[in-house]
This record gives structure tokens, sequence and C-alpha cells, in this order.
């Protein structure tokens, strides 16, 4: 079932698999990877204002036969637009290029030190004027986590992070856990790195699966959404072929082990913030 679901803790249903868009070009390319996949039956996408592409992705939207509200659209606020009233600007404008008069999740995208707190009290306005259903922050480690809840009306109800058997950090998922925060994978492909690693490659020839359908299995399994990247029609829909086998208790266990703290992306406590 492609649209299987976690429940947020405000009982929004989030789908569990999502099409990353980072680095889709903006245009016909990022429209026709997220037209293909609502028709694979993928229904959340995953965009960010820096990734801008963000028109694109409204086209994509609109020229799929799916209803608006079948789907679940992330976008982020971006380092640069933190701040209360730029915040509630920066909302303004993604839902402008979106073409859309909601979102479904809106995200700080990371946890610029000194900012993010009048940041959320922005994404709490929007939150209670009903323009997004849910809100939660990215790349927020515990101590980030533990700074913003102390001060949050409403505590964050999703934690999208870098998360893949390289750099499973549960500690930070038991945490997130413990206060119903949901977790969230980015580049759970490692980037298209995990294709080039042949322990993956013994499980896939185990399972009769691909690669990344044994990697994204794994984040299902540990009840972490996911957002897999593709541009092409194949790997889009390949990606989402997920729903029909069970990795075991031991592979789980095998996958857990590989785990070495290895980031490809940023260390969100030495982020170049200036970027
Ligand atoms: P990813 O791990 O999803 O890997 C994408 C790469 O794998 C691409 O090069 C793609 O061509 C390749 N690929 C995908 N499916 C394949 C297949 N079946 N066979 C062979 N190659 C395949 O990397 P990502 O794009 O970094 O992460 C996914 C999404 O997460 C992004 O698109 C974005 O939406 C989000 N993201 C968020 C943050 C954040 O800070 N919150 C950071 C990075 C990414």
């Amino acid at each position: 079932n492609l649209s299987g679901t976690f429940t947020l803790i405000n009982g929004v249903e989030m789908p569990y698999l999502g099409l990353g868009v980072y680095l889709s070009k903006n245009g016909q390319e990022v429209a026709n990877a997220v037209r293909w996949a609502l028709e694979t039956g993928y229904r959340h996408i995953d965009t960010a204002a820096i990734y801008r592409n963000e028109s694109g992705v409204g086209q994509g939207i609109k020229t799929s036969s799916v209803p608006r509200e079948d789907i679940f659209v992330v976008n982020k606020v971006w380092n640069s637009d933190h701040g209360y009233d730029r915040t509630l600007r920066a909302f303004d404008r993604s839902l402008e290029q979106l073409q859309l008069d909601y979102l479904d999740l809106y995200l700080v995208h990371w946890p610029v030190p000194g900012e993010y707190r009048d940041t959320w009290r922005a994404l709490e306005e929007l939150y209670k004027q009903k323009k997004v259903r849910a809100i939660g922050v990215s790349n927020f480690l515990k101590h980030q986590l533990e700074d913003l809840m102390e001060s949050a009306e409403i505590n964050p109800m999703v934690n999208q992070m870098e998360f893949h058997p390289y750099l499973v950090q549960q500690d930070l998922i038991d945490f997130c856990q413990q206060h119903q925060i949901q977790y969230e994978a980015w580049s759970p492909l490692m980037q298209g790195k995990v294709f080039e690693l042949p322990e993956f490659q013994q499980l896939a020839d185990k399972y009769h699966k691909s690669i990344a359908q044994i990697v994204l299995r794994y984040d299902l399994q540990k009840g972490v959404i996911t957002i897999p990247k593709s541009a092409k029609r194949e790997r889009i829909i390949s990606n989402a072929d997920i729903f029909d086998f069970e990795l075991s208790a031991s592979d789980m266990d095998f996958l857990d082990a590989m785990d070495r703290n290895h980031r490809y992306g940023p260390d969100p406590d030495n982020f170049e913030w200036s970027v």
C-alpha cells in the first residue's frame, strides 16, 4: 500500500514514502518527476525554498490527476529567512511559487543558532491560522530540540535528519519517539553512494529486490519516513516497490550494525550558516 501513513501527534496522517526533489531542475524536469510519482501512487512530495524548484513542483501537482487534498506537500524555511516576520514572508512566497493555498508540513530547514526560536513562533502562528497542517524541524540534534521545546508552545511534530545504515543516530530516534516527534530520513540512499557497497548487494540478491528497495524497506521497518530522490521515471517507480516483502529481524540488526556515524551531508553542529 503506497499511501501507508504514520500518524503525527496532532492526528494528521503523513505518508511513509515521499519523493525528494533536491537537485531536480525547476521546470519540466521536476514537474515530470512529481507527476510520475503521483501517478505511481506517491502521495508525499518533499521540497524546500532553497531547492529553487517550487514552481515546477506546483506545476507537477497541478497537471497530475491527483486531488490536492490527497497529497502531502512539505516545504522548508531557509537559513536566510529565519526570524518571525521573515519566516512569515518566506512562507507566503513559497505558497505563491507552489501555487497552493496551504502546506501539509512546514519545517525549519536548519537550526540557525540564536534564530530558530523566533522562526518557530512564526511556524506556530501559521499552524494556528491553519495555513499548514503540521509543523516541524530538520537537522535538529537532541540539544537543539531540547532548547527549542523549552520555549515552544507547540512541540515539533517531525524531525527530518540525514538517515541511512551508515548514520542511524539511534539515541536521537529514541529521544524523538519519547517526545512523539516523527523521525524522517533525508538522503536515505546515501546520495547514491549506497549502490557502490557490496554488503547491500548481498541483501538485494537474498530478497530478489534492488539495493534501493532494501534500504527504503529498512526505513519503513524502523518507523522512519523516507523521501528518496530521483528524476527518472523507472527509478521513481521501482523505489516505491517496497510493500511486498519484509526484512527479517536479523537482517534489520545487520543493517543497524553497519552504523558508523558517517555523514554525507553537513553536521548540524558545524554548519556553514552563511551559505
Ligand atoms: P538520496 O539518498 O535520495 O539519493 C539520490 C541519488 O540516488 C540521486 O543521485 C539519484 O539519481 C540516485 N538514485 C535514486 N534512486 C535510484 C535507483 N533506484 N537506482 C540508482 N540510483 C538511484 O539523496 P538526496 O536527494 O540527498 O535525499 C533525498 C531527499 O531528501 C532530497 O531530494 C531532499 O528532498 C531531502 N533532503 C533534505 C535535506 C535537509 O537538510 N532537510 C538535505 C538533503 C536532502
